[in-house]
Formats: C-alpha cells, sequence, structure tokens
C-alpha cells in the first residue's frame, strides 16, 4: 500500500508538472499574440427585452495561435491575468472596441453600446480613466457609447482609490457594469456608495432560473434592488424561450445569450445592424 501511494503521489507531481508546462508554454505564445496580431474581438448583441432590439454589444477576446489554433478565453485569460500581460491585452481590446465602435456610428447604423471586460489588473496599474480617454478621444466614439464590466473583485480594491477612479470614469461619461453578478464575495453596501449604472445577473442564475426556485428568487431579489437603487438589469447566458419569458416577468431590462446571437465577428454584427429596424 505504501509503495502504491508513493508511486501515486509520483504521479500526481507529473501531473503538476505536465500542466505547469503547458502553462508556461501558452504564456510564452501569449506574450507574443499581441505584435503578432493573433488577437480578435467577438461581439455579442446585448437586446432589449421589451422591444427585442440589440442596445449594445460586448466585446469578446479572442485567441489564434500560430501554434495552437484557437485557444478559449477559459485558458488563456487567466494566464493573461497571472503573467500581467492582461494589462496590455485589455488596453488593446479597448481601443480596438471603440474603434469598431466609432466605424458602426460613422457608416450610419444604428448607434449601440459597446461593452468592454476590463480586467481587475488593468483597474489597479491605475490611470484607467486616463486610458479610456485616450480611446476615446482617439477613436472619436462618443463617451455615452463605452461601457465598462467591471467584476466585483474590482470593487473590492482599496475602497477611497476605487471610489476616486469610479468617479472620474463617471465625469468622462462612460457607462459602468458590474459582471457576474452574483458570483463574487464583496459586500452589497457598495453599490449604493459606488457610481455603477448596471447589473449584469450571471449566468448560473440564469441557467437555473427555470428550474429551481431560489435560483429565480435570486433574480427577482436582484431586479427589485437594482429597480430601487436605480440600477438596470442585464440576464447573462440566456439560451431558452423560458428564460427569457421569466426573466420578462421578474422585470430584467435586457439579456444577452445564445437565443439571440453567439459572439459575432465584426462583419456578421455589421450586417445584424443592417438588417435592425430604426429604434
Ligand atoms: P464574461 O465576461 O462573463 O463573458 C460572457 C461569456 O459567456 C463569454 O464567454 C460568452 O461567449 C459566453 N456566453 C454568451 N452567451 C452564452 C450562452 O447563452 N450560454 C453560455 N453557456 N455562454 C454564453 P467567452 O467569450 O468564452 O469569455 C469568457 C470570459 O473571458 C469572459 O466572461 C470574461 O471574463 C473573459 N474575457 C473575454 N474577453 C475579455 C477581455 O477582452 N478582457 C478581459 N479582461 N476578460 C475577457
Ligand atoms: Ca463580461
Ligand atoms: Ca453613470
Ligand atoms: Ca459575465
Amino acid at each position: 500500500a505504501k509503495s502504491a501511494g508513493r508511486k501515486g503521489y509520483r504521479f500526481y507531481d507529473a501531473a503538476m508538472n505536465a500542466e505547469a508546462l503547458a502553462r508556461m508554454q501558452l504564456r510564452s505564445r501569449l506574450a507574443k499574440a499581441l505584435e503578432r496580431g493573433e488577437l480578435s474581438l467577438r461581439y455579442q448583441p446585448q437586446v432589449n427585452l421589451a422591444t427585442g432590439h440589440i442596445e449594445g454589444v460586448e466585446a469578446l477576446m479572442r485567441w489564434t495561435s500560430a501554434e495552437l489554433g484557437p485557444v478559449s478565453p477559459a485558458q488563456f485569460i487567466p494566464v493573461a491575468e497571472d503573467s500581467g500581460l492582461i494589462v496590455d491585452m485589455g488596453a488593446w481590446a479597448l481601443f480596438e472596441a471603440c474603434r469598431q465602435a466609432s466605424t458602426w456610428i460613422g457608416m450610419g447604423l444604428p448607434p449601440i453600446k459597446m461593452a468592454v471586460n476590463i480586467s481587475v489588473l488593468q483597474f489597479r496599474r491605475g490611470h484607467l480613466d486616463e486610458q479610456v480617454n485616450e480611446a476615446l478621444a482617439l477613436t472619436g466614439l462618443p463617451a455615452q457609447y463605452l461601457e465598462l464590466e467591471l467584476t466585483e473583485s474590482v470593487l473590492m480594491q482599496e475602497q477611497d482609490k476605487v471610489a476616486a477612479t469610479l468617479d472620474r470614469l463617471e465625469a468622462l461619461g462612460v457607462g459602468l457594469a458590474i459582471d457576474d453578478f452574483g458570483t463574487g464575495y464583496s459586500s452589497l453596501s457598495y453599490l449604493k456608495r459606488l457610481r455603477v449604472d448596471k447589473l449584469k445577473i450571471d449566468q448560473s442564475f440564469v441557467r437555473d432560473a427555470t428550474d429551481s426556485a431560489g435560483a429565480a428568487g435570486i433574480v427577482r431579489a436582484v431586479v427589485q434592488m437594482a429597480d430601487a437603487l436605480g440600477l438596470s438589469t442585464l440576464a447573462e447566458g440566456v439560451e431558452t424561450e423560458a428564460q427569457r419569458d421569466l426573466l420578462i416577468g421578474c422585470g430584467c431590462a435586457s439579456a444577452q445569450g445564445y437565443l439571440f446571437a453567439k459572439p459575432l465577428s465584426a462583419d456578421e454584427l455589421t450586417e445584424l445592424l443592417r438588417q435592425h429596424p430604426e429604434q
């Protein structure tokens, strides 16, 4: 039994090393992805549940490595975060998303919001408001069309600093949404103190809401709390009509998910917006 235990341990150890090695390889390739032009953005529509109209899109990063082929965000985003590469990658995504949104407006398409994910590291490194200001100035995108998606982990940083940065972002006129709402560990007290505009209800609650009274209750409570605080709500990961109807019943304002559209290329979204009714 003893030797089997040792063997088991060694096996575990080797597996760990293989995983660590894979991560290191991913990391060294990811470090070159930006300069090699291997990163791109996809845009997933965000739909107004009352009208069915597209009111915005979320920019989602994609990486197609020359050596590895397409790598999923679930794999490369954590590596980007751990290595700090996310800071430059995120700055690139912010600029690219603003450029695309500005291009769409310039084409005379119905104006929509562009939502961009901001990592906690980007926030912590500081000057996010300057970065945002610069992206808007260089691309000509009016601030009202940009929305930043922040996770609760961002809001849990040093309170005074967070409040000051959010105030400066608010002053620029960009929208602020809390991503994956309900999955973090932060207290609710920040909601009334910090200047956020929107809660994105995490897809785990949406997924369970049609089968579980508890999950449905959470969705309903989040929408009611948001209403009371003057915040809007968007449900993530909506895949079925039953989920959509339940969300409408809860008073949720908007939604995003495969039921409406997958993340699309810029060209695909251009086509979709061309067909879009005037709002
Ligand atoms: P997220 O911000 O919560 O983004 C939503 C994720 O849900 C996306 O995964 C999207 O493709 C997926 N999704 C959308 N609709 C549905 C649906 O109906 N069902 C299901 N099951 N999934 C749906 P994706 O694109 O793989 O991105 C994963 C995560 O990677 C994102 O989660 C975000 O945390 C991170 N990420 C992606 N792009 C960026 C970026 O530019 N910067 C940063 N910092 N993080 C990013
Ligand atoms: Ca997001
Ligand atoms: Ca605001
Ligand atoms: Ca999310």
